[in-house]
């Protein structure tokens, strides 16, 4: 295993979400609050109100719209405010996206530059004094409630790249009964996302993590399990409470621990949103079998984890590996098209592969420390495959 470091000091709080905590947690750092929000869901579900109760006696300031697949543009707004209303602490209510725009508003209150440069350069964004993150999370699917994460898109460049705090979140709140009004194909995409970043980190090129893989191949089960359920009965409590608390653990940093971390579809995934601004979960989903197809058919040392996969995961029993292995991803397959969304590019909007080429190249400059490293032919390859249904 590989040397790592674990310090997340996240305060999580899993459970009803009750007012008084709410304000004593934002308070402990001060009476000037930056309040982050998204679109309409917080106001449809009266979550909005109750929040400004409980903020009652602080000096908010307001920053709605946070949109999917945050924009810097949103970031450079926030700092803006930040900075024009002394804030000390920033209270994010909603999913990824409002989480990871209100984390570099958060540093981006303590630089003079663009907030951009703390985007593009991690070092700087780890380097940079972070404002504390207070976050009511709203739907189930990153981890950035307990990561030091923040995806940011600028429709400018088409890049979306993933920045790096100096830490995570301070307080998070985790009522899975706010996720009952998620709907089914967010429910759907959110799935997913947990999905892949357990498989990102199981399949690592470190050999012998026994440790953390037993822990994903856990976590796997439940989303597999759990997922369904929550979209056929969105108000089931068991079913958000497993998403919710699996999506917080699948990404927090304990199942990356001794691994290389090198990720292979999330790169590649960035670039779909980056150039068609698609639903993160839905990329991946589409992906994410023609990624495993890809590498277990062009490298068959990968043949004995896919194997394991299969029967740890998905409970098979054939007795040869190569068998197990096939077998496994076409249960992947079949698991994800029964989530309900898109299986290729041409259904959720990227109509041709005109974009292919810049897409790979950026792609593949991430994925050299891979599970299968991925040159751009590979990249390029995998996005083919995914304009046609089924496994090439
Ligand atoms: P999201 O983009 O935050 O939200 C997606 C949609 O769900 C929004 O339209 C939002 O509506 C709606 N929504 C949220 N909560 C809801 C609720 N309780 N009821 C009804 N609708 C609700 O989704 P996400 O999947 O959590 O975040 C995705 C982003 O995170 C992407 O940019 C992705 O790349 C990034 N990401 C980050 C990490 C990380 O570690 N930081 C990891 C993976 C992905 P409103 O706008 O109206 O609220
Ligand atoms: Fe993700």
């Amino acid at each position: 295993m590989q040397a790592f470091r674990l310090n997340n000091q996240t305060d999580l709080r899993f459970g009803p979400l009750k007012e008084a905590d709410l304000k004593a947690a934002v308070s402990q750092f001060g009476d000037r609050v930056l309040f982050v929000y998204g679109g309409h869901s917080i106001k449809a579900s009266g979550l909005y109100d109750r929040v400004i109760k409980a903020l009652s006696g602080l000096h908010v300031t307001e920053l709605p719209g946070i949109a999917p697949n945050p924009k810097i543009d949103s970031v450079r707004a926030g700092q803006k405010l930040a900075k024009a209303n002394n804030i000390q602490v920033i209270l994010a209510v909603g999913g990824g996206s409002v989480i990871d725009a209100s984390k570099v508003i958060g540093e981006a209150a303590n630089y003079d530059g663009d907030p951009w440069d703390i985007v593009r350069d991690s070092e700087l964004g780890k380097n940079t004094p972070q404002l504390p993150i207070v976050d009511v999370v709203t739907l189930a699917a990153t981890g950035t409630e307990m990561n030091i994460n923040a995806v940011i898109s600028n429709p400018e460049t088409k890049q979306k790249l993933g920045a790096r705090s100096s830490r995570t979140p301070a307080v998070s709140f985790m009522d899975p009964t706010l996720t009952f009004t998620v709907p089914a194909r967010q429910t759907a995409a959110g799935a997913m996302d947990i999905f892949s970043h357990l498989c990102e980190q199981y399949f690592d090129r470190e050999p012998d993590n026994d440790a953390t893989k037993g822990m994903i191949e856990g976590l796997l089960r439940s989303v597999i399990k759990w997922a369904p359920v929550a979209i056929k009965h969105p108000d089931s409590l068991p079913a958000r409470q497993n998403l919710m608390w699996t999506a917080t653990a699948a990404l927090n940093g304990e199942m990356g621990a001794g691994n290389r971390n090198g990720w292979s579809c999330h790169p590649m995934e960035h670039e779909l949103s980056a150039y068609y601004d698609i639903t993160h979960g839905v990329g991946l989903g589409i992906l994410t079998p023609r990624w495993m197809h890809y590498v277990l058919t062009t490298d068959p040392t990968t043949t004995a984890l896919f194997a394991r996969f299969g029967r740890n995961v998905w409970h098979l029993t054939d007795a040869e590996d190569e068998d197990l292995a096939g077998h496994a991803i076409a249960k992947t397959l079949a698991w994800i098209t029964s989530l309900g969304f898109g299986m290729t590019l041409p259904e959720v909007g990227i109509p041709d592969d005109k974009n292919f080429a810049p897409m790979a190249q950026a792609a593949a400059k991430r994925l050299g420390n891979a599970y299968l490293p991925l040159d751009e032919a590979a990249v390029t390859a995998i996005y083919q495959a995914s304009m046609t249904p089924g496994l090439a």
